[in-house]
């Protein structure tokens, strides 16, 4: 397994593949955000900035969903994957936010937890992203490069790697981290063909050892 030491060397390293990892997801405030990020679940955030570009000059707040009927809102996100199951969510959260927090939504993840389609990695990526408060999303990007490192083990679930990331992790680094690692996941360490020829964690990674000997 990696070292708490490796890991520190490796999170300098891809700080300095990628410093300006950001938020992909096109958004102007928290409630975008959710919305964003629930539709975003096995879809890219390329297709959802697509979607929501004209989502977001229709529905501007949580009432102008609640405004149209389920097949509508439907109809206006065909193009990205279980989108029936999304609309009714979207409609549901909109309803919870209105009905119980005068539509704002709240900077607390827990709170936001108990909305229809939100999922801890979802609460964690809108409280640090909204709200600029230490929280580290697990993703697809992020349990992947955080298991080939062997930072993780493989059956490890994504709450145990959040866990373990954000032990090894100084607090004011996670929000930076967590799109660092996305960012070097999504362009680096991809799921298919990880680019370990070129990669500066080599030398301490389980995964790309492996393949490099199977290439050899
Ligand atoms: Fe990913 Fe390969 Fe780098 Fe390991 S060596 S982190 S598998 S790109």
């Amino acid at each position: 397994m990696l070292t708490k030491k490796q890991w520190d060397v490796c999170l300098d390293e891809i700080a300095k593949m990628f410093p300006d990892a950001h938020c992909e997801l096109v958004h102007k405030n928290p409630f975008e955000l959710v919305i964003a990020t629930l539709l975003s679940a096995q879809c890219t955030d390329v297709l959802v900035n697509r979607v929501t570009a004209d989502l977001f000059q229709k529905y501007k707040k949580p009432e102008d969903y609640l405004a149209v009927s389920l097949e509508e809102l439907q109809n206006d996100i065909r193009s990205i994957g279980l989108f029936r199951n999304k609309a009714k969510n979207i409609q549901a959260l909109s309803k919870m936010l209105v009905d119980e927090y005068g539509g704002i939504v709240p900077g607390d993840r827990d709170l936001l937890t108990t909305f229809p389609g939100v999922g801890r990695k979802t609460a964690n990526v809108v409280v640090s992203n909204a709200f600029g408060i230490p929280a580290l999303a697990v993703d697809t990007h992020v349990e992947r490069v955080a298991k080939r490192l062997a930072m993780n083990r493989w059956k490890d679930t994504p709450l145990q790697v959040e866990e373990k990331l954000m032990r090894w992790t100084p607090r004011e680094r996670w929000c930076d981290v967590h799109h660092q690692l996305i960012f070097f996941g999504r362009y680096h360490c991809k799921a298919q063909k990880p680019n370990c020829p070129e990669c500066p964690l080599l030398s301490m990674c389980r995964e790309g050892k492996k393949r490099m000997k199977e290439n050899e």
